[in-house]
């Protein structure tokens, strides 16, 4: 069986380091103003960055441009796919057939990706982007595995597939709405989505033939949130989804923290490596016991098993982990007092876990002391200040640079 590659999102240079520690083959993240997550993309100093430093270390990095552009952008998307060709990123993720044909035109070595924006639903489809020069087409979230085995099986080797594996999947189909655009004037088809069906609504039913009789409608004392999704977990679908061949799978959230990354990354690493060594004793309970620490929403296999899943609707509107959050990122090992950069307040005697690379367990200890990390001095407690602050403590393990620490609540 083949090992199917593990692709993180990551908006900026820390968090591709993060992934790619905790065991990404893989990142993607935007470019300016042409991909579907403009407030989270990287300049093109920064890219150039991580471009380097993945290639340096035998890793790829792929870039969007998804967005449906009017005629008006195609000097901006020129000018990206000729500054992406120089940077020799590994492919560029794209949903608009305009936009293929000036990358087929003028950077015809990037491997394209269709994106899951063009939906691809069907081996019909799939096979129309691959007659279209498509190396990979990242697959529709709405499909089910009976479906997604169907497509792999009857389109040609040389076409890749992507699926997603874990994060937040839209109310609407797969992107293609409105909502956002309506509410807060930013076009989720544009990358500028507001995550609209995630807020609060208070919803009212009015009888026709008695105007002004109005009724409200709520699920508990926030209100009512009707539009907003459950987050996508797959963990436990790792064996059939590697025994299907898919050529890899994808983690949503490009604005998500480093320590969201290094958390699911790493659960999912070891989820697909503990499989591919060890079929047998596959059992996913240990990686989601992960998953549920950095958990921002409840999770669903949404489509995944059965087309006529109802239970992905997230009735509560959660968006925030009640039990862990993020401590710090080791930024020096030392046997007594290791630098630490501070992700949250940190206080003497709070709980701590240390997440370890390629390991699902977790190394935990007690901060006992803290100290200042440039007058030695000792502190009871630290409130994150300035960017990049860091404290002193001891670590009970040897720890390397990068590897994160959280805080239980
Ligand atoms: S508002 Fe919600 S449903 Fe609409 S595109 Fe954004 S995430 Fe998807």
């Amino acid at each position: 069986m083949n090992k199917p590659e593990l692709l993180a999102p990551a908006g900026s240079l820390e968090k591709a380091k993060a992934a790619f520690l905790y065991g990404a083959d893989a990142i993607y993240c935007g470019t300016g103003s042409l991909s579907l997550r403009s407030r989270a993309d990287v300049d093109d100093d920064e890219l150039a960055k991580v471009i380097e430093y993945a290639h340096s270390i035998g890793k790829k990095v792929y870039t969007t441009i998804n967005i449906y552009a009017p005629d008006t952008v195609y000097e901006d998307i020129i000018k990206q796919v000729k500054m992406l060709n120089k940077l020799a990123v590994d492919a560029i993720i794209v949903s608009d057939g305009g936009i293929i044909d000036i990358i087929n035109d003028i950077a015809p070595d990037i491997p394209i990706h269709i994106s899951t924006q063009a939906n691809t639903l069907s081996a019909h489809s799939a096979n129309f982007w691959y007659k279209n020069g498509a190396k990979r087409v990242i697959l529709s979230r709405e499909m089910n595995k009976s479906e997604i085995k169907y497509l792999i099986d009857n389109t040609p080797q040389g076409l890749e597939t992507e699926i997603f594996i874990h994060g937040a999947i839209c109310w609407a189909y797969s992107g293609r709405c409105y909502l956002s655009d309506f509410m807060a004037s930013r076009n989720a088809n544009l990358g500028d989505c507001a995550q609209s069906c995630r807020w609060e609504y208070n919803m009212y039913i009015e009888e026709k033939n008695n105007p002004g009789n109005i009724m409200p409608i709520d699920e508990d004392k926030n209100g009512t949130y009707v539009l907003s999704s459950k987050d996508l977990c797959l963990i436990k679908r790792i064996p059939e989804i590697v025994e299907m061949g898919v050529t890899s799978l994808k983690i949503e959230g490009r604005l998500k923290s480093a320590y969201y990354l290094a958390s699911v990354v790493n659960a999912y690493r070891n989820a697909i490596d503990d499989y591919i060594d060890n079929p047998e004793n596959y059992d996913y309970k240990k990686y989601m016991n992960e998953l549920e620490k950095v958990k921002t929403r409840e999770l669903t296999e949404f489509f995944f098993n059965d087309k006529n899943n109802k239970d992905f609707q997230e009735f509560e509107g959660k968006q925030y982990n009640p039990n862990y959050e993020f401590g710090g990122i080791v930024e020096e090992y030392n046997e007594n007092k290791s630098t630490v950069k501070i992700g949250n307040r940190l206080q003497v005697g709070d709980k701590m876990e240390i997440v370890i690379p390629n390991k699902i367990k977790v190394e935990k200890f007690t901060i006992n002391k803290l100290w200042d990390s440039e007058t030695d001095e000792e502190l009871e407690y630290i409130n994150p200040g300035r960017l990049g602050q860091t404290v002193k403590m001891h670590l009970p393990i040897k720890s390397e640079n990068g590897w994160v620490i959280r805080r239980k609540k």
